[in-house]
């Protein structure tokens, strides 16, 4: 039954009808989007996280709707980086490593962000990392390099996010913020305090945001819900927005399992408060997914005194195995299966009823697909 109503909505979808609108059975469209990325989350670093919490299931894996598995290499790598596996997902088409919105020709592409900004939806960010970092840039920079921090500053003026949180404090002008109609928040209190419907709000006046271990606390879940209250009063067109576990990676480069797991059940929290805020609308579709795997973690024993999970790695680096992805929400069912990053794009627009004019699924199923051998 879930197949031919999935094929209903790509019917409809196809029909350029607006998202609002199409009701099919009991399954509507998806009005709203949220895009939940966790940088370097497979399902080790899930399971670890559920390990050290084994009373009850971590949200996450409390969702039904839809799982499934996204293959991460970039158009130049079998291990992407986050510039590309970020880029896959927001533009529709995978890239060179360290690429950010760009093509693998280092021409501007299109972003899921950017996309539905024009179709009149508000659009925003949190993440616990700099906003300049790759992740959120790839949703509305476009760059031939992530370490080209201020350029990617500079095209934040642009003004495609309505509310953007996280760090990176130093490399933004809040003269020029505020010359693009943002009014600037600094600190949880003040972002939690804003009334703006465009606003930037900073962890601090550093440029770093920390991880839990120093004393982040509710910033991720507070700052996403006080985002959520804010873009979902655009409730004639909808919203999209990203959140990311941007550190969890950062534990996984460390390979120190007590900092992924901290992020990770961090950013479980948050997802939980999505899930409580989507729940009762039907209108909002919610994606968990990784860029890719960090560390090559595996779970080798378990410590039932300390409820910890031990770990074993095999990298400080990124790997090629495929991440999990779960859907929540209308279209979710379009999750189902093993598919490549760049497919996430599509099926985010199917979900939505705004098909691309020319849908593809470009890449073929091979899990060691790349179009080069740089490494
Ligand atoms: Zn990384």
């Amino acid at each position: 039954m879930k197949r031919v109503l999935t094929l209903g909505l790509f019917g409809l979808a196809s029909m350029g009808l607006m998202a609002q609108d199409i009701v099919l059975g009991d399954v509507r469209l998806a009005k709203n989007i949220v895009v939940m990325i966790g940088d370097g989350t497979g399902l080790a670093q899930w399971w670890a996280a559920q390990s050290a919490r084994p009373d009850s299931a971590l949200a996450v894996f409390r969702i039904s709707d839809a799982m499934g598995l996204s293959m991460t290499s970039s158009a130049s790598n079998f291990i992407t980086d986050s510039g590309a596996g970020a880029t896959a997902i927001s533009t529709g088409e995978k890239t060179q490593n360290r690429m950010i919105g760009v093509g693998p020709d280092s021409m501007a592409r299109e972003t899921l962000l950017e996309f539905y900004k024009k179709q009149g939806k508000s659009t925003g960010m949190v993440v616990t990392c700099g906003l300049t970092h790759a992740t959120p840039a790839a949703f509305y920079a476009h760059v031939p390099s992530r370490y080209m921090d201020k350029e990617i500053a500079e095209q934040f003026y642009n003004g495609s996010v309505d509310v953007a949180i996280g760090g990176d404090y130093p490399l933004y002008s809040e003269k020029w913020l505020k010359k693009a109609g943002y009014s600037v928040a600094i600190g949880l209190d003040d972002i939690l305090e804003t009334d703006c419907p465009r606003f930037v709000g900073f962890y601090s006046k550093d440029k770093e945001v920390p991880p839990m271990s120093q004393g982040r606390g509710d910033f991720l879940t507070a700052s996403t819900k006080k985002a959520l209250s804010v873009l979902s009063r655009n409730d004639t067109a909808g919203f999209f927005m990203l959140v990311e576990g941007s550190q969890i990676d950062w534990g996984g480069h460390a390979n120190d399992l007590n900092y992924t797991v901290e992020e990770a059940l961090d950013f479980d929290r948050c997802i939980e408060a999505v899930l409580d805020f989507t729940r009762n609308d039907g209108q909002t579709l919610v994606i968990i997914t990784a860029d890719h795997e960090t560390g090559g973690l595996s779970l080798v024993n378990y410590e039932t005194d300390s409820t910890r999970s031990v770990g074993a790695w095999s990298t400080h680096e990124h790997t090629g195995i495929p991440v999990p992805v779960f859907a929540s929400g209308p279209g979710s069912s379009l999750f189902i299966g093993t598919y490549q990053n760049s497919d996430i794009y599509y099926k985010i627009r199917a979900a939505s009823g705004l098909m691309s004019e020319e849908p593809k699924s470009q890449v073929p199923f091979d899990p060691s697909v790349h179009h080069g051998d740089i490494h």
